[in-house]
């Protein structure tokens, strides 16, 4: 097997930095489907230069390159043992060339491992089959559309559709709630993969492995197909829209599979996948491991640019330029809807390094200061003696997370703006309002498109004690365009578009009971 760690290392780099022509395809249809100049288009415009930008840089996609999830089939008498060693050896030799962040901590002590190995990490499941050939599949899938998995148990009442009973209405009910719960925290438009029935741990699973078919492909099961269009049909009618902002791309897969249950139980398990739906696979020859062929594309079809010059983010000349330190009354004047440009100093911080927070004070100011959500991935390159940092992937992560923290950082440290993606809750919402401060929409996963907005690094904070992702980076921004979705007189649109998509649920589950 001389040849199969460079094969799964390939494996690796295609799959984080080159999406499948399937899901190309559907966010080509996710750019048509968005009215042209609204914030869902902007939104999409600054996805599909990230995506054609990773391929030509060979570059994350995503600065959150997930968890790596490999499914191995192979022939019987196969060494799966040295396979897997391999396997660990690639995972930890592709974060070292800044194609995986490092993303694996220790449950307990938060410590990043730095190489991506860790206790049940990666992932990989053995399969034997009965074909001379090995077959290994790829999903790398990120934490903020994780974060939006749900399973129900049913029967069980529903946000804005009611009752959901055991049965193929209840379960359409449960996968339409799943794209509403989402709305733009898992960076919509995105992708279902359910599971009716089995067991809790199994119904993951199996919802997940719904995610490995492509997207265009048609489902066996004539029942589950028709349920696949309908529920496509409708969760494109909501109304979340890209980001989350509203609009007509909600949805660009739903994926279902059936496993039998126990009587008691009636589980409807949902994994979520956001538009960043990295999954690549190869057959490789089982003797010596080379690559023999590539699953999910057509060597005859080259790989397709997603922006055209019509296409492309344009600046209006209407954008707001911001550069900290921010005064309130700057801030006061902003308002939802608002594209601004980011110039100059930005600071990142997330989860742990709001929970240092709570205790310690901040190893840079944050007065007047701009909190970017963002775990980048970063590179230190130059000779010996010379090296400097630099930034491959720096997308926002999911705010909702800082929800129980970023009220006191606001009142205590004079914060005026944070960037993040997905929005945040009421008592954040408050506390701009009080004390003067924005929250900036970035467009989740655009992270090649925000790593060239951030030219330099300035410097690093806490980089030994919380690890690359979660370090406190000083960053000078060029042009960072962001959205303003939440603003210092009390509005939010994340508010606004999860009432009116729930209307639209409402409607849903009206027109079904009146059939
Ligand atoms: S695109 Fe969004 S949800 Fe997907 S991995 Fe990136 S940050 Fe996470």
């Amino acid at each position: 097997m001389e040849f199969f760690k460079q094969s799964i290392l390939e494996l690796i780099i295609q799959t984080s930095t080159n999406l499948p022509p399937d899901v190309r395809q559907a966010m080509k249809w996710a750019m048509h489907a968005e009215a042209p100049a609204s914030q869902a288009s902007q939104a999409l415009a600054i996805i599909g230069e990230n995506i054609d930008m990773a391929h030509e840089n060979e570059g994350a996609i995503c600065q959150d390159t997930g968890m790596p999830t490999f499914e191995v089939h192979t022939p019987v008498g196969a060494n799966q043992i040295v396979m897997r060693r391999m396997i660990q050896e690639a995972v930890a030799e592709a974060t070292a060339r800044g194609k995986l962040r490092p993303n694996s901590v220790d449950a307990i002590t938060g410590k990043n491992s730095g190489n991506n190995l860790g206790p049940g990490t990666p992932v990989i499941h053995f399969e034997q089959w009965e074909q001379p050939e090995v077959e290994v599949r790829l999903i790398l899938k990120g934490g903020g559309c994780e974060n939006k998995n749900i399973q129900y148990s049913l029967p069980a009442n529903l946000d804005h559709l009611g009752r959901a009973d055991r049965d193929l209405e209840g379960v359409r009910k449960c996968l339409l709630h799943a794209v509403w719960q989402a709305q733009g925290q898992g960076c919509a438009p995105g992708a279902l993969g359910a599971c009716i029935g089995s067991d809790r741990a199994h119904g993951y699973h199996l919802a997940k492995q719904q995610l490995l078919r492509t997207l265009d492909d048609e489902n066996p099961n004539p029942i589950l197909a028709r349920l696949e269009h309908e529920v496509m049909d409708e969760a494109n009618r909501i109304g979340v829209g890209t980001m989350g902002f509203g609009g007509k791309a909600s949805l660009i897969g739903c994926k279902i599979v059936a496993a039998n249950r126990l009587p008691a139980s009636f589980f409807v398990s949902v994994a979520y996948e956001c538009w960043a739906f990295r999954r690549l696979g190869i057959t490789l020859d089982a003797k010596s491991g080379p690559i023999t062929g590539w699953l999910y594309r057509d060597p005859d079809r080259p790989v397709e640019k997603l922006i055209a010059q019509n296409n492309a983010f344009r600046l209006t000349g209407r954008e707001v330029r911001l550069e900290a330190p921010l005064t309130e009354a700057q801030v006061r004047a902003l308002k939802v809807g608002d594209v601004v440009l980011i110039n100059g100093r930005l600071l990142t911080g997330r989860d742990a390094l709001h929970h240092y927070l709570l205790d310690h004070e901040p190893p840079a100011s944050l007065d007047g200061g701009i909190l970017y959500h963002c775990g980048p991935v970063m590179l230190k390159e130059g000779a010996a003696g010379k090296e400097h940092w630099r930034v491959k992937a720096a997308g926002p992560t999911t705010s909702i997370r800082e929800e129980p923290y970023e009220a006191d950082i606001i009142r205590r440290y004079h914060l005026r703006a944070v960037i993040g993606k997905g929005g945040m809750g009421k008592r954040t919402l408050a506390a701009m309002k009080e004390y003067g401060a924005v929250y900036l929409h970035g467009i989740g996963g655009a992270a090649q498109y925000y790593a060239r907005c951030l030219p330099r690094v300035l410097g690093v904070h806490l980089l030994e004690q919380l690890g690359v992702p979660e370090a406190m980076w000083e960053l000078e921004a060029h042009d960072f365009p962001a959205i303003v979705t939440m603003d210092a007189h009390g509005n939010s649109l994340h508010e606004e578009v999860a009432a009116a998509t729930g209307a639209e649920l409402e409607k849903l589950a009206a027109g079904a009971t009146s059939h």
